[in-house]
């Protein structure tokens, strides 16, 4: 990051710098949400106009891609059929509720005992607004809304090796970093150490923003009194009446505020996929994969396991089992194939694909992840710490507690998202079983808040590499990997076209499902077109 910063500072440098100094803390959650995405640049499904002469066109697999291909090849005329081995629609679009069985690779089943309108999102939880594809479906299928926190400044930035393991609020963390920076740019600035770099009129200018951008006071130092205090919080918060003095707060040190490291954790909300406004379904994210799964009535047949997809010049030929009933392996046939499995899963199934497809396919690793959910008798995070919905941020392997962002100020239980983890936490977490994860989210989330142990009832957790229908939690890819095999992965081999977030830009996303599905489909159709 510090190599991008060129010696002679112009105005528009200038920024970059501050930028620059907050970059870290962008890199942190860029890395730690999944988020390495290019805009989305969504346009509104293809129109896919012109006689497909009865075409037909098998679908492997029920999550959005899947089903994004299947309502819009269905509007379009041609005969549609989705095999998926699950006996739900969604796929990682998913949401576990009370009363939910989920088994994992390993055996471990779990029986959901969380209360009725609470639940755990096991994979996707949060909608970026510019996600206009996933957002067009939401309303499509009439799927509510409602403001996903994804910045709550009152919320915590934690480390075990920083003022005793004491969790410290963001906004104290975050108002006190951008007010020592703002302050020590304003010392140069004054002692005239940019002036080769910035005009002097621009200083003046400069120097106001400064001001107001760290909230520094008149003299520009940032330190303990109302201008800072309007940013950070009051020690003691302004009153009414003959009680009404506020007491301003005093900033934490810049040195213990370096050393800590929890500037690392302010970016949170800077990142292109996390700046608000965020969403998310009401009732679980799982909404949108119900509505859609509705919406395709009869064309999806559940508990079907795809394992093995051959072609030739005629059409396409999948063998199935179907995993309820069991019998015989069966076949569907159809002219065309769209295939959202997973490739990790995919390159585990035999099919007739030229060899660079196949090769893409076989060298995409998935990433690890694993979520704990944690249902609590009391929501004290908001009666005792003031804290609704959002995200607090730890050095510790759950990583990050996520508050729920619905259901405020109406007492009873709520469910927080004890741990999202992610590489070699998320291995480990992997290994453990259910109700180890769970005792591990509960001793870190205890590090932050001490009511955790008294007020647990009961949990839920998914380690991706052991959902067997992923076998991880998205498609990993390298600038390597992506130049060398991702337009074969995308191509229309003969008579399959591979679809999926692995096969988008915006992986580990739900816009890259579906916006990958969109493109598959507008080509799939010239190509039918075309005879
Ligand atoms: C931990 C985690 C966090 C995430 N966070 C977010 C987020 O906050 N926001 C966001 O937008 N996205 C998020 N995502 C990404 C998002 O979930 C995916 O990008 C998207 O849901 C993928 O859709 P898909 O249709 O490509 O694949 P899937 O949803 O995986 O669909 C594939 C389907 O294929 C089926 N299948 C598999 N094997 C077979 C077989 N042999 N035969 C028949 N069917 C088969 C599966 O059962 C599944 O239904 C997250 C994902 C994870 C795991």
């Amino acid at each position: 990051m510090a190599d991008e910063i060129r010696p002679v500072m112009s105005r528009r440098d200038m920024f970059s710098l501050i930028g620059a100094l907050a970059g870290s803390a962008v890199m942190y959650e860029a890395m730690s949400s999944l988020a390495y995405a290019g805009e989305a640049g969504y346009a509104g499904p293809p129109k896919l106009s012109g006689d497909v002469k009865g075409a037909t066109v098998l679908i492997l697999g029920s999550g959005l891609a899947g089903m994004t291909s299947a309502y819009e090849l269905r509007k379009a005329g041609y005969k549609v059929k989705i095999l998926e081995y699950q006996d739900r629609p969604g796929g990682r679009n998913w949401s576990l509720h009370g009363g939910d069985t989920y088994t994992e690779l390993g055996g471990f089943t779990q029986h959901v005992a969380f209360d009725k309108g609470l639940y755990l999102n096991p994979g996707p939880w949060r909608i970026p607004y510019h996600h206009q594809g996933i957002l067009h479906y939401c309303k499509l299928l009439n799927v509510p809304l409602e403001p996903f926190v994804q910045s709550n400044y009152n919320a915590y930035v934690h480390s075990t090796k920083a003022f005793g393991g004491k969790p410290q609020r963001f906004r104290h963390v975050q108002a006190d970093y951008q007010g020592y920076v703002a302050e020590l740019l304003a010392k140069s600035t004054r002692q005239t150490a940019l002036d080769q770099a910035v005009t002097k009129e621009d200083q003046e200018i400069l120097l106001q923003s400064l001001r107001s951008w760290g909230a520094l006071d008149k003299n520009y130092e940032y330190k303990l009194g109302e201008a800072s205090s309007e940013r950070r919080g009051y020690e003691s918060d302004p009153g009414g009446g003959l009680t009404s003095v506020p007491t301003p707060s005093q900033p934490i040190g810049l040195q213990d505020l370096l050393h800590s490291g929890l500037w690392r954790s302010i970016g949170a909300g800077s990142g292109y996929e996390t700046q608000q406004s965020l969403f998310q379904p009401v009732g679980g994210m799982g909404a949108i994969g119900k509505a859609f799964g509705a919406e395709l009535k009869g064309v999806i047949q559940y508990n079907a396991k795809v394992t093995d997809i051959r072609q030739d010049a005629h059409g396409v030929t999948v063998t199935y089992h179907d995993t309820k009933t069991g019998g015989a392996p069966r076949q569907a046939t159809a002219d065309w194939c769209i295939c959202t499995i997973p490739a990790s899963v995919l390159s585990q199934i035999p099919i007739t694909v030229g060899a660079p497809m196949k090769a893409a396919i076989d060298n995409l690793s998935y990433g690890a992840s694993a979520k704990v959910g944690l249902q609590f008798k009391r929501r004290f995070w908001e009666e005792d710490d003031n804290i609704y919905g959002g995200i607090t941020y730890t050095d510790q392997p759950n990583s990050l507690l996520g508050y729920p962002n619905h259901g405020y100020f109406g007492g009873g239980k709520g469910v927080i998202l004890g741990a999202y983890t992610f590489g070699p936490a998320a291995y480990a977490f992997s290994s453990l079983s259910p109700q180890e994860r769970i005792e591990k989210s509960l001793e870190y989330g205890a590090n932050i808040h001490p009511q955790y142990r008294r007020e647990f009832d009961t949990g839920a957790s998914v380690a991706w590499h052991r959902v067997p229908w992923t076998l991880g939690c998205a498609g990993s890819w390298t600038e390597a990997l992506r130049a060398r095999h991702y337009d074969d992965l995308c191509a229309l081999d003969g008579r399959i076209m591979l679809a999926g977030e692995h096969a988008s830009r915006i992986p580990a996303w739900q816009e890259g499902a579906v916006l990958s599905a969109l493109d598959a489909i507008r080509r799939l159709h010239q190509r039918v077109l075309a005879g």
